[in-house]
């Protein structure tokens, strides 16, 4: 039994439904295209799992977060799929892939073969049992990574309203989760090996702030310890926590939340792996030129830190689906993907966007104690990074603007004074008209003095210095390349 499209996307996320909205905007013919997903929904915005999903008031349900709802673009539902003619093969898990015949085995037995593949296999949550403890598959323990862990989530909750939930990791989900567990009116606890919550993004200072905000919750922290044991009771249900130091904590349910592994599997000896991740290229093509992989499966080159990254995150989940379209549709006239890496979260009433990368030294600035504050990252001089907790809408576009044009920084102290205002100012500005340059000779603005900013000179003309070191980065690039 067999099948065979032109298109298959395996996996049914983020990036699959972004891929889809525009292969149809692209014209491609009914039939054409099948996406096959492990899932039996249709493809959704998976960031509402930790967000509305888990509240007790009003939570979303799908349709209403189906992709690509998420970018302000058209909602993809059953409807859309059957009326744009795309095969969606739900609940089917894909369990064998052959890249050189170019088909796809799904469990069900069924082969079916493709011309261009999309890998969008994302991640799958890493398991306690992987860590040596056992006892998570009990009902009181949850996970949180698709729909149906969502699901289960909300009714181990809603049956332990009032009682004592333990959060086991202090990253994206067990943060979000426990500002969840405690809308819902139950008591958390949350246990990681870190100093702070958040440890690979946040400084310690931000980290120090949201800490307090969630104590001023409720929340308690055990910082500095891991999970060694569960104890269960004669249902299997687990009663206490126990941690490496010796602590017991009795509690009603736990969530776990302790990283994930990208699903590169199918392909792990058929296509070029690096940072844990599937190797593309710029047009998020694989090492066989009729596979794309895209999403938090990809490792892909960050053109503007020269680095083949792998992220996990929605932003580049839905750009780097959008990028590979591009690709396959107008090879030619679609450039390399530069992609600027942006997170966000929000929880309680707080709410941050990150761009860039958090290297080198710190310059913290805005009011730590009030609403809004940020911090930029200075690596060898260049400003890499940005993040703003309670922006506006164009303050958080200025952050993202100043960290891709990446300006030489000085001054550290006065880019400090300046906070936020040296953000809103460069985005603010008109790129300067490039600097005249001696004959057309690239050799001569390759000798060009790399300016650098000094903010002490005042924010006009550090501004104009920055958007001029934007211009001749971009411009040196173009020689060098
Ligand atoms: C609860 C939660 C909250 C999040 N919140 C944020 C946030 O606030 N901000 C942010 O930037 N990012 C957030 N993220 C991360 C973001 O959702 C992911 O980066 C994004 O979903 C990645 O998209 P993807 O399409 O690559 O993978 P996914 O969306 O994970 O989709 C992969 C799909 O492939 C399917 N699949 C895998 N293997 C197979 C197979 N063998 N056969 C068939 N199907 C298969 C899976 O079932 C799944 O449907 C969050 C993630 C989670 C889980």
């Amino acid at each position: 039994m067999g099948r065979a499209f032109l298109y298959v996307i395996l996996g049914g996320g983020v990036a699959a439904g972004y891929a889809a909205l525009d292969f149809s905007k692209s014209g491609i013919s009914h039939g054409e295209l099948c996406i096959i997903s492990e899932e039996p929904v249709a493809p959704y915005e998976r960031p509402a799992l930790s967000k509305g999903y888990l509240l007790p008031e009003d939570p979303p349900r799908p349709p209403s977060f189906h992709t690509c709802v998420g970018e302000n673009e058209e909602r993809l539902t059953l409807k859309w799929y059957k009326e744009h003619g795309i095969e969606l093969v739900l609940g089917t898990r894909v369990k064998s892939a052959d890249v050189r015949r170019k088909t796809l085995l799904t469990a069900a037995g069924e082969t079916i073969s493709y011309k261009i593949l999309i890998i969008a296999t994302g991640a799958r949550a890493l398991k306690l049992e992987e860590f040596g403890i056992y006892g998570s598959n009990a009902e009181n323990v949850g996970y949180l990574r698709n729909l149906a862990d969502a699901t289960r989530l909300v009714t181990v909750m809603r049956s332990c309203v009032g009682g004592n939930a333990v959060v086991i990791g202090g990253g994206y989900i067990g943060m979000e989760c426990a500002a969840s567990l405690v809308i819902n009116k139950i008591n958390v606890t949350m246990v990681f090996p870190e100093a702070q919550c958040m440890a690979r993004l946040f400084t310690p200072k931000i980290s120090s702030y949201y800490e307090d905000l969630y104590k001023s919750k409720g929340v308690r922290f055990l910082k500095g310890t891991v999970l060694s044991s569960f104890e269960n009771d004669s249902s299997g249900k687990v009663t206490t926590v126990i941690l490496r130091d010796g602590t017991r904590l009795p509690v009603d349910m736990v969530v776990v939340g302790i990283g994930i592994l990208p699903n590169t599997s199918l392909f792990e000896g058929q296509l070029t792996l690096e940072r844990g991740g599937i190797k593309v290229n710029g047009h998020m093509q694989t090492s066989d030129s009729s596979v794309y992989a895209v999403g938090d499966v990809a490792s892909f080159p960050v053109k503007l830190f020269h680095e083949i990254r792998r992220l996990e995150h929605v932003d580049s989940a839905r750009k780097s689906a959008r990028h590979a379209v591009a690709a396959i549709m107008a090879p030619d006239k679609t450039g390399d993907f530069d992609y600027l890496p942006f997170f966000y979260s929000r929880v309680f009433t707080s709410s941050w966007q990150f761009y860039g990368d958090n290297a080198g030294e710190v310059v913290h600035y805005g009011d730590f104690s009030g609403k809004s504050f940020g911090a930029y990252w200075v690596n060898n001089g260049q400003l890499v990074g940005s993040f703003l907790e309670g922006g506006t809408k164009e303050e958080y576009e200025a952050i993202a603007k100043v960290t891709r044009l990446m300006p030489m920084v000085e001054d550290i102290p006065e880019l400090e004074r300046q906070g936020l205002g040296f953000a809103l100012s460069v985005s603010q500005q008109p790129p300067p008209p490039p600097p005249p340059v001696k004959g057309t000779d690239s050799s001569i603005v390759l000798e060009k003095p790399l300016y650098t900013w000094h903010a002490t000179a005042g924010i006009v003309v550090a501004t104009s210095i920055a958007l001029f070191t934007y211009w001749y980065r971009r411009r040196r690039r173009r020689v060098l390349v």
